[in-house]
């Protein structure tokens, strides 16, 4: 179709997800500047403390970002070559690529059409006597049916490794994420529901393996210098073997605490927006909205609307085009993993090997939805999408 000449325009384009910083995070950022320590130390250790309570879960350790979390939660599992790792397909690609760098073979399940999740009932026959970790994603916010997966996990005698990179303050039935599985994985990219600007956090009940991640995330050294520092021969530690450099900052704690501690109030916004978006599009023909399928609460990350293509006279992309004209900033999320083309020509993996998380990624566009939007924004992608679908039935 030629482009909607007639558009209803708000007058500046909406960003897609812009951070939430406030005076209370660049308050916390200069005190930590102007105190003499800047990178991990006390607020590194508070920020661990404080997330930990706020999830429930025994342990929590701090670090570069959620990629490097997964990674090691592997790497602690002793995951290595040959192995084989089962994630999802509807997924970011540091999901799958961190099986890689270990040398493993990520081996995707296909996911469930009404969540966009992992689906428990298709794990089974993906199971090999090489799998060694299954990594479920919360996609969106929503949380997977953790039970079945932990259940088939356990029959197997393999770690469940979740990545809840879009699931802080998400439920699992009562429970918070971060404190049902083996161990966790939280994103503080610029984009997640609470921002160091990057950063990531494992959470776990496992005492030795948080010990194991927190000593591997800092070159193998077996005393950080913040655990050093004022002590009698604070100049010596050993290396217990070569670790990584995926440490936290306590510049980037300094973000993290204030927004930690504003986290309830930013999710009640987040579910606001949704239930707005529900109310105004749950029965609007050619377009299908999210909703929580089983009982907890959606951590509403991101908004995945799915587009009724036959309803339509137009595909996805041209969906964008048209909210864009609008002054609307979408997305998409995600190019299922394995059509990218490392994975491709690596893998053997091709186009219909997973038709439900590609059907499902030919018809998704993510609205915009952060705490910092105001009513009137929100009714304005609630208008624009109806502008949309009305032109585009027309
Ligand atoms: C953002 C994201 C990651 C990676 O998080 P980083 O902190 O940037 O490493 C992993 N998985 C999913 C699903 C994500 O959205």
């Amino acid at each position: 179709m030629t482009p909607d000449k007639k558009l209803p325009m708000r007058e500046k384009m909406l960003p897609f997800a812009p951070p939430d910083i406030r005076e209370e995070e660049v308050t916390e950022v200069v005190e930590t500047l102007r105190s003499g320590w800047i990178t991990t130390g006390s607020k590194v250790r508070r920020f661990e403390q404080a997330f930990a309570d706020y999830v429930g879960a025994d342990h929590a350790v701090a670090l570069s970002s959620c990629t490097a979390g997964l990674f090691l939660s592997l790497w602690a599992h002793g995951i290595k070559e040959g192995d084989e790792v089962i994630t999802t397909p509807y997924t970011f690609a540091a999901t799958a690529n961190v099986a890689i760098h270990l040398g493993a073979r990520p081996v995707f399940v296909d996911v469930d059409p009404d969540t966009f999740n992992l689906d428990p009932g298709r794990l089974g026959r993906a199971i090999t006597p090489r799998t060694r970790a299954i990594l479920p994603v919360h996609f969106a916010g929503q949380p997977c049916d953790l039970e079945p997966i932990l259940d088939t996990a356990r029959q197997r005698g393999v770690p469940v490794v979740e990545d809840a990179a879009h699931a802080l303050g998400a439920l699992y039935r009562e429970k918070r994420i971060g404190s049902v599985g083996d161990v966790t994985c939280f994103s503080f990219h610029a984009v997640k529901n609470l921002t160091t600007g990057e950063g990531g956090m494992i959470t776990t009940s496992d005492a030795g393996l948080a010990a194991r991640v927190r000593v591997a995330s800092l070159h193998g050294m077996d005393r950080s210098a913040w655990e050093r520092e004022g002590t009698a021969g604070a100049w010596r530690y050993e290396i217990r073997f070569p670790g990584y450099k995926f440490n936290m900052s306590d510049l980037q704690a300094a973000l993290g605490l204030p927004q930690l501690r504003r986290l309830d109030e930013s999710q009640r916004r987040r579910e606001e927006i949704a239930c707005l978006y529900a109310k105004a599009l749950g029965d609007l023909p050619g377009v299908t909205i999210p909703r929580l399928k089983i009982p907890g609460k959606h951590a509403w990350h991101i908004y995945p609307l799915l587009l009724d293509l036959e309803h339509l006279r137009i595909e996805r992309d041209q969906f964008i085009e048209e909210m864009r004209a609008r002054n609307i900033s979408t997305n998409v999320h995600f190019t299922p993993v394995h059509l990218h083309r490392y994975y491709r020509e690596t893998f053997g993996y091709k186009e219909g090997d997973f038709p439900v998380a590609e059907d499902l990624f030919r018809r998704e566009v993510t609205l915009p939805l952060y705490p910092r939007m105001t009513d009137g924004d929100v009714n304005d992608v609630i208008e624009a999408v109806k502008s949309v679908v009305r032109w585009s039935t027309s």
